[in-house]
């Protein structure tokens, strides 16, 4: 049995910011490699704390769903998962035995040999004329692979030359250019550079936004997918802007790559992980008879399960938008009534006007991304295997741009807590407070909250900016 799991950063504030990752595991899900594909995150849920305790298998592989290494792959994700491990990662990636599980940590797809391929498949597609010895039409072609760059992080640039290297060994392009956004060699002076009439630019970005669609064609002065520059120092030249790697399909072909070659050094599958398998039992058995869940009602129906917000419960179901799979439950709770995004799934939001018909196998996907990591939490805690992590460990534990909530006081620790987890459901066992009942019980809102959520966290880092602010005007 194996389980594995997809890494993205995700977003307090922004729902689309999971999507690339939602859709390279549907893609991997589809391909029926895997007995699982779970998705974590470092600013949703399940979170990089919890997502090692949702996985059914003892044989875990995670990949970082990043472009490049950096701050994240090496510091953020092995510190929040355990791995014992702070700084670059070794070509083989990191294997650990964690809670029972072996896990194994690898490179970021971004850094695989196999983006090279990527890249000349973003390419064909604004050059359909890229045969497999250059183009057809046997116009000279260069090649730009545009990185964005930065002073701060070799690792990110290193990359992007490493891919045009193996590019210009292919003879597929008359020439290849390693260019940057923000460091040496800069793009935007690309018309001194690049001599060929014909010019390719492949940005390896990690997904489409700011950069793609907006500051990159309007500091290149790009007018759409083909843009002609008739007054460049070379002669005319025309330029064919093609989409980020990171959001091509090919992407799922490289983690299957990379998780091959983690698991290929490290021997075959594992058993099905004895906790998780009980935890889900015991929902399993409640929901059989009928059962509540943080704001949703189950009911089984002639062998299926029904599931819909319990306010919406008595409405008949032709008044609510039936949704038939696992994932078009995680689409729904993603964003409020409101259009909101719903970073906290515990917090009191989940939308109306939804029913869900699923099969047993499936209520256990779609409760999973309603409420990631509940139930083996919560079961964890009815075994008293849950361990609270006291609020003072988390604040130790941040770096970056958090390492300042190690300044909060308890006050103001307290202050933000009383807005933001009042609105949630979970029981704040990390400071102090105690649950006694939970939906294993058949108490709805009983489920606990081990450790402060990241939302939590980036809410105080606020309150003690905007204190010493205040301090100093
Ligand atoms: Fe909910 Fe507060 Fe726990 Fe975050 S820290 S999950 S808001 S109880």
């Amino acid at each position: 049995m194996r389980s594995l799991v997809l890494i993205g950063h995700g977003s307090h504030l922004n729902s689309d910011s999971a999507r690339a990752v939602f859709r390279y595991a549907d893609l991997l899900r589809g391909a029926g490699l895997f007995d699982e594909v779970i998705e974590g995150y470092w600013k949703e849920e399940p979170s990089l704390r919890q997502v090692l305790r949702t996985t059914a298998s003892t044989d875990v592989t995670v990949i970082p769903m990043f472009i490049s290494e950096g701050y994240f792959t090496e510091t953020v994700i092995p510190r929040e998962l355990g791995l014992g491990h702070q700084g670059p990662v070794p070509p083989e990636g990191i294997a650990r035995v964690i809670g029972g599980r072996t896990v194994r940590y690898t490179l970021p797809y971004g850094v695989h040999p196999a983006m090279t391929d990527v890249i000349v498949a973003r390419a064909r597609e604004v050059l359909p004329e890229l045969g497999a010895d250059g183009p057809a039409d046997g116009i000279e072609t260069a090649l730009i692979v545009l990185g964005h760059g930065t002073t701060r992080n070799e690792n990110s640039s290193r990359v992007i030359h490493e891919n045009a290297a193996r590019l210009a060994g292919t003879g597929l392009f008359s020439e290849v250019h390693a260019l940057f956004l923000d460091e040496e060699p800069r793009v935007n002076g690309w018309p001194d550079r690049v001599r060929a009439p014909r010019v390719v630019i492949v940005p390896f970005f990690a997904s489409e936004g700011w950069h793609t669609l907006e500051t990159i064609p309007q500091d290149l002065g790009l007018t759409g997918q083909v843009t002609d520059f008739p007054g460049n120092p070379h002669g005319p030249q025309q330029v064919l802007y093609a989409r980020p790697v990171g959001t091509h399909a090919a992407i799922a072909d490289v983690i299957v790559h990379l998780a091959e070659e983690a698991r290929g050094t490290l021997g075959p599958g594992g058993d099905a992980e004895r906790g998780h398998e009980a935890a889900w039992q015991a929902f399993l058995s409640r929901a059989r008879a009928g059962t509540r869940i943080g704001e949703l009602l189950i009911t089984p129906e002639l062998g299926v399960f029904e599931v819909r917000h319990q306010l919406d419960e008595g409405r008949p179901g032709g008044d609510l938008m039936t949704l038939v799979t696992p994932e078009g439950v995680r689409d729904q709770v993603r964003v409020t009534d409101g259009g909101e995004h719903r970073p906290v799934h515990t917090l009191r939001s989940v939308p109306r006007g939804w029913r869900a018909v699923l099969n047993e196998a499936d209520l256990r996907r779609a409760v999973h991304y309603a409420y990631p990591a509940m139930v083996e939490e919560t079961y964890a805690h009815s075994c008293h295997a849950l361990r609270p992590t006291p609020w003072a460990t988390t604040a130790r534990r941040q770096t970056g741009i958090y390492a300042k909530v190690q300044r909060a006081v308890p006050e103001q620790v307290e202050r933000v807590a009383t807005r933001v987890c009042g609105a949630c459901l979970r029981t704040r066992l990390w400071a102090g407070e105690r649950l006694t009942h939970s939906f294993l019980d058949g108490v709805p809102g009983g489920m606990p909250c081990a450790e402060a959520c990241t939302f939590l966290v980036a809410e105080v880092r606020e309150e003690v900016a905007r204190k010493k602010a205040a301090a100093a005007s």
